[in-house]
């Protein structure tokens, strides 16, 4: 009797443990910071890594709306912070973030060129703050040490990498298409870029890369490899609006961080709903600008600019498949593994 009782026991301690693995996913949360980033990854093995931190002052919105998502993510620390680049939409919210979350370890490219004046203020507040813990200044084609999922660094500091990822590694017929902005002397082509790999599925954020930079990624050859998911660079930006990417990495979901009148240019619309075979674009905001073509409302999180602020979620599973909600309507579509 007793030993039949072990084996219900054990049984059905292995089918909750089977049921809990096979509820792991790689969540990211999008989070609306009004046409800035915060991007929150939390990993299949708890590891939560936030790329951006949104705006800082106004009266510590956005590190409130970062940690809005860190409630929902049930996490209590930020274990890494991965700042693209000194910009206030993405460096601002650092300091008042780190009095509210302890931040294990900071990554960025180091400090910025001096000539952008944008990125000044922003950086003097940030580097005592990113004194206090430890700092990581990765090269493109360095992974970060996450477990369970790739994560490799693809820009950084204005260069690319060297050798294509996985996937990657094709001629790109859309490269002689286009007009490629040059550098513009800010901090935006310096972005850190990476791709998030967890099994099939493949997430590339690129932060605000933009011009000769982001096209070197995929021509004339694409480095980067096909992507499930793309966060669109540069809030949607017309100088992030660079058709040969899409064609290279084929997203079937692509996400865009604008705001109400940020980013989201009508050349940057036109472009993704050209795109053949993605399926949905997501916009953290409906977008004012004339002439562009916003997505239905259900793919929208923010309708107006105001105090609410939803995210998009996104939750990953390894075959590939993923669904994304918007937590205003609750609105979920899955995206089944397969492709
Ligand atoms: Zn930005």
């Amino acid at each position: 009797m007793q030993k039949r009782l072990l084996l219900v026991a054990v049984v059905l301690a292995l089918g909750l443990a089977l049921s809990e693995a096979a509820a792991r996913t790689l969540d990211i949360f999008f989070i609306d910071v009004e046409g800035g980033q915060a991007t929150l990854v939390v990993t299949p093995a708890g590891q939560s890594l936030l790329i951006d931190a949104g705006y800082g002052g106004r009266g510590g919105r956005d590190p409130d709306r970062i940690m809005a998502a860190v409630r929902e993510a049930r996490i209590d620390r930020i274990d890494y912070l991965l700042v693209t680049h000194f910009h206030p939409d993405h460096i601002g919210g650092v300091p008042d973030l780190a009095a509210k979350i302890p931040i294990g370890t900071f990554i960025d490219y180091g400090s910025p060129m001096g000539t952008d004046r944008m990125a000044t203020n922003g950086f003097r507040n940030y580097e005592p703050v990113r004194g206090r813990g430890r700092h990581l200044q990765p090269q493109p084609g360095d992974r970060l040490p996450l477990k369970g999922i790739e994560a490799d660094i693809v820009s950084s500091a204005g260069d690319i990498i060297l050798k294509r990822l996985s996937g990657g590694g094709r001629p790109n017929p859309m490269c002689e298409t286009f007009d490629i902005q040059p550098a513009d002397g800010t901090e935006n082509f310096r972005s850190i870029g990476l791709r998030i790999k967890y099994g099939a599925f493949r997430f590339v954020d690129l932060g605000d890369l933009m011009g000769i930079t982001l096209a070197s990624l995929v021509c004339p050859v694409n480095l980067l490899g096909e992507a499930s998911v793309y966060l669109v660079p540069h809030h949607g930006n017309y100088d992030a609006n660079v058709p040969a990417v899409l064609a290279a990495l084929r997203p079937r979901v692509a996400i865009m961080n604008n705001g109400t009148t940020k980013g989201g240019a009508p050349d940057s619309f036109a472009t993704l709903h050209a795109q053949s075979g993605m399926e949905d674009l997501w916009q953290l905001h409906f977008s004012l600008n004339d002439g562009a073509r916003n997505a239905p409302e259900q793919f929208i999180a923010n309708l107006d600019e105001g105090d609410s602020a939803y995210w998009i979620k996104l939750s990953a599973n390894e075959d590939g498949g993923f669904s994304v909600v918007n937590r205003r309507t609750g609105f979920t579509k899955v995206y089944r593994a397969g492709r």
